[in-house]
């Protein structure tokens, strides 16, 4: 039986491909975006977010670690993350829900049984299923066997990827998949690596071997980072590139970035406090997008 690890699973998304959708969020991620709104997406293992404020002090998490991982400091618990394994016995012991273990191992037949409970959503919106993370060919063995059962039941499939993989690990996936939803972050190889830690070379390589080989229809998506990649001359580069390589029949998804995930990194006990952005407002966003339909794309905000 196939397994891996999921971190949360979203029913009724209405962004992650067209209709209604189950989206599927895999942990482990071979990239580690400097505004990475998903930060507990990351690792692969099962991590701990540790809500400080609910921390009583009680010290029932320390002697529950196997590993000797957590310490005590000013009446509250930390954790030393590069001994801690995902067990989850902290959480299980701690009656204050003050350390939440935020992704499991499941079976790919589980995650699918999950999928199916809203199939007649599915049907009657147009939706289906999305893989997503992290990165889901980072686990490409359980997506595609997730997605083979859903293909094999007949419904939508649909993965959100960076395109960060080795060509045969992307392959034993795209079999299976009806739509790609393709993540574009920045168009200069340099710039790239600093902000994401690994070029775009490979990535920008295998979309255009997917459009090749492929005839899967492909959604490109570029987050907006003020700051990062979101001047003019990277937006023109990337909607030149979208042009000259996916065609200008592409739809292209501009997703501004969000605070929602910066207390995540408190969760986590990382330091995050280098990294400070502010989110794109409606006229930037507005902006962005005539800029690229001048291109003539098609541009929605939002998924
Ligand atoms: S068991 Fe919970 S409340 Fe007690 S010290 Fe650990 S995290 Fe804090
Ligand atoms: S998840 Fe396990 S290893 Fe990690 S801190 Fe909690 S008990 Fe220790």
């Amino acid at each position: 039986m196939l397994q891996g690890t999921v971190f949360d699973i979203q029913t009724y998304s209405l962004h992650d491909g067209p209709g209604i959708r189950t989206t599927v969020f895999l942990k482990g991620c071979p990239l580690a975006c400097v505004w990475c709104q998903n930060p507990e997406s990351q690792h692969h293992q099962p991590e701990v977010l540790l809500y400080l404020e609910r921390c009583t002090g009680c010290g029932q998490c320390v002697s529950a670690c196997p590993r000797q991982a957590i310490w005590m400091a000013d009446g509250k618990s930390h954790t030393k993350r590069n001994v801690c394994e995902g067990c989850g016995k902290c959480t299980e012991i701690c009656l204050n829900a003050a350390r939440i273990l935020s992704g499991r191992v499941w079976s790919a037949e589980d995650v699918f049984t999950e999928i199916k409970k809203d199939e007649a959503f599915y049907r009657r919106s147009g939706g289906g299923i999305t893989l997503s993370g992290g990165e889901p060919l980072a686990q490409a063995e359980f997506s595609a066997a997730i997605l083979s059962m859903c293909k094999q039941a007949g419904l939508h499939t649909a993965i959100e990827t960076t395109g960060m993989a080795r060509w045969e690990t992307l392959e034993k996936v795209l079999k299976y998949v009806d739509l790609i939803l393709y993540d574009l972050k920045h168009m200069d190889p340099k710039s790239h690596q600093k902000y994401t830690g690994a070029s775009n070379d490979l990535i920008l390589k295998n979309l255009r071997r997917i459009r090749r080989n492929y005839t899967i229809p492909i959604v490109a998506r570029i987050p907006i980072i003020p700051g990062y990649n979101a001047d003019l001359k990277n937006i023109e580069d990337t909607a030149r590139f979208i042009v000259d390589e996916m065609g200008s029949d592409t739809k292209v998804n501009i997703l501004a970035y969000h605070r929602l995930g910066e207390t995540k990194y408190d969760r986590l006990e990382r330091d995050q406090s280098g990294v400070s952005i502010t989110p794109p407002n409606a006229g930037q966003m507005a902006d962005i997008q005539k800029t690229i339909e001048a291109f003539g794309l098609t541009v929605f905000i939002g998924g």
